[in-house]
């Protein structure tokens, strides 16, 4: 088959690896028919993230159709039509049975964030892929549900669902604030409103997103970087501050920002990935009473983001900006890594 190999630090190509087979009973192999690219893909290959070796096949997002299960797997069958999860998990374990699903103790010798897919398992990236634990980790698809929309559940919906509102704890009348309006902070935006949020402000430096964010749900937009950026946030809480503060950029900067904006009692909740350590001022927070979250998706609200999805209540299929082949993975790659020029938001690969 064909795949996205990584050769190491701002090394890719796609070129031939061998086609997945079933190593355990409880394996499935998938067509992927449609996959995605995430920031987190970029990371791995500017070699921000040393566990990945040289020839790793990349991707954790797709949708296929199951062509090989495990002798154990019952609930799927050749030819289902399903969504990878990102996350794999047991469904079972210690972990899984309190919803960790990405701290799933497994058994295949490795545990937690080892079981994403493009990590330290072959991804999604190919044309075929080995899916652990299939019967926890694919979602079957319902017909009316496309690929280009059903993607979108693989990642970036959870994340911005779980880590952001639901550890956030939106509630009904609340001031959300989202800084960083990529895929994972309009997923946010997209499912505050499932909670309550009255108000969900989108903050990004980037005016193109700002614009797209308000079709995901924005009430209100802000600029960063701008001089009274904090004023003009604060001023839509009569200067109180927000309820919930989501970051979902990844960098120090951001996660400060967060904690300057909430109110006395309110929730930070960080999303993005830091490759370097933040700021964390608790001789200021502590007086404030505010709660701070951060996590790793856990891909446990997928079933019932698909339910939504499904009856078009979020409106993911605005996230898919640009659409490529297979065989045009590396111009996929181009497209996505010169975002802020192309406009994309997520390239589609089918
Ligand atoms: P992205 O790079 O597409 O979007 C980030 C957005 O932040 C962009 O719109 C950019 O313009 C904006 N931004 C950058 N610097 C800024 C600044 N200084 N001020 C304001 N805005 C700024 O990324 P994404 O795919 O949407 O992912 C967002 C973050 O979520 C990343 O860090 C990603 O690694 C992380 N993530 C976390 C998890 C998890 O499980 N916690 C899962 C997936 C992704
Ligand atoms: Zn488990």
């Amino acid at each position: 088959m064909k795949a996205l190999v990584y050769g190491g630090p701002g090394v890719k190509s796609w070129t031939d690896a061998p086609d997945p087979v079933i190593l355990h009973p409880t394996d499935a192999v998938v067509q992927v028919d449609t996959t995605t690219i995430c920031g987190t893909d970029l990371h791995i290959l500017k070699g921000d993230v040393p566990a990945v070796q040289t020839g790793r096949i990349l991707g954790h997002e797709g949708v296929g159709t199951v062509t090989e299960v495990g002798a154990s797997v019952t609930s799927l069958a050749v030819g289902d039509r399903v969504i990878i999860s990102c996350i794999k998990s047991c469904g079972h374990c210690a972990n899984c049975a309190m919803g960790l699903f990405s701290h799933c103790l497994g058994d295949e010798g490795r545990s937690g964030i080892g079981w994403i897919f493009g990590h330290l398992i072959d991804g999604t990236q190919a044309e075929y892929v080995r899916v652990p634990y299939a019967e926890n980790s694919l979602y079957k698809l319902p017909d009316g549900v496309p690929d280009t929309d059903a993607v979108m559940l693989s990642d970036i919906l959870p994340t911005g669902f779980e880590i952001g509102v639901q550890y956030g704890q939106v509630k009904p009348g609340d001031v959300v604030a989202v800084i960083g309006a990529g895929p994972v902070g309009l997923a946010a935006i997209a499912t505050a409103g499932l909670y309550g949020a009255a108000t969900v402000v989108a903050i990004d430096r980037d005016t193109n997103r700002l614009e797209q964010s308000r079709q995901f749900g924005a009430t209100d937009t802000v600029i960063s970087g701008t001089g009274d950026w904090k004023q003009q946030v604060l001023a839509l809480t009569d200067g109180a501050g927000v309820d919930v503060a989501i970051e979902a950029v990844g960098v120090p900067l951001t996660f400060t920002m967060a904690t300057e904006i909430v109110r006395p009692g309110g929730h930070v909740a960080n999303v993005g990935v830091h490759g370097k350590p933040v700021e964390l001022h608790l001789e200021d927070l502590w007086i404030q009473n505010v709660t701070i979250t951060t996590g790793l998706v856990n891909a446990n609200t997928t079933r019932m983001l698909l339910k939504l999805v499904a009856q078009k209540k979020i409106p993911v299929d605005r996230l898919a900006t640009h659409h490529f082949t297979f065989d045009q993975m590396l111009d996929a790659y181009d497209t996505f890594g010169r975002a802020a020029e192309t406009k994309a938001l997520k390239v589609v690969i089918s």
